[in-house]
């Protein structure tokens, strides 16, 4: 199960929505150069659903969109509570993933989310707002999925 190490409400992280970013714990990835080293570690409430929904019922009618930022140790858990978001909203809220991995992971639909950012953090390209970055911020519509990094280079 994913665990919850901080909230906020963010306005940059997903091009044009309010978005409440959920950072998730246990990363198990290890970018050299980590700029959150404490996510590594397993902290935090467990975001089970019942802290889920006490997230949208407290802050669910002030944002667009709910963004996971981490959760790469169980992939499929991310896409569950994204498609919970969905269904509890009515469709109303997008969902977004952070992933540290280069690649989206096989046996999830990336049609679950509305945003996927894909790519590890190397210090030396930086991250999206970087014009070297290796980072790519995708905007999911229909079966495609259109590239938005440049957005975060304005
Ligand atoms: S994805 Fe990389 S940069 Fe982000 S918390 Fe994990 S190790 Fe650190």
């Amino acid at each position: 199960m994913l665990r919850l190490a901080s909230y906020d409400i963010v306005f940059q992280e997903v091009p044009g929505e309010v978005t409440l970013a959920l950072n998730i714990s246990g990363c198990p990835n290890r970018c050299e150069g980590c700029h959150s080293p404490h996510l590594r570690d397993d902290i935090g409430e467990f975001l089970d659903d019942r802290l889920m929904d006490g997230l949208l019922a407290t802050y669910g009618t002030s944002v667009t969109c709910i963004c996971f930022m981490g959760g790469d140790a169980d992939p499929c858990e991310v896409e569950r509570l994204a498609l919970g978001v969905r269904e509890k909203s009515n469709g109303r809220l997008k969902t977004g993933w952070y992933s540290g991995k280069p690649n989206f992971p096989a046996g999830c639909s990336i049609q679950s989310f509305d945003y996927v950012k894909l790519g590890p953090y190397i210090s030396a390209c930086g991250g999206l707002r970087s014009p070297g970055t290796n980072q790519r911020m995708y905007r999911i519509v229909g079966e495609d999925k259109v590239d938005i990094t440049a957005y975060f280079q304005k």
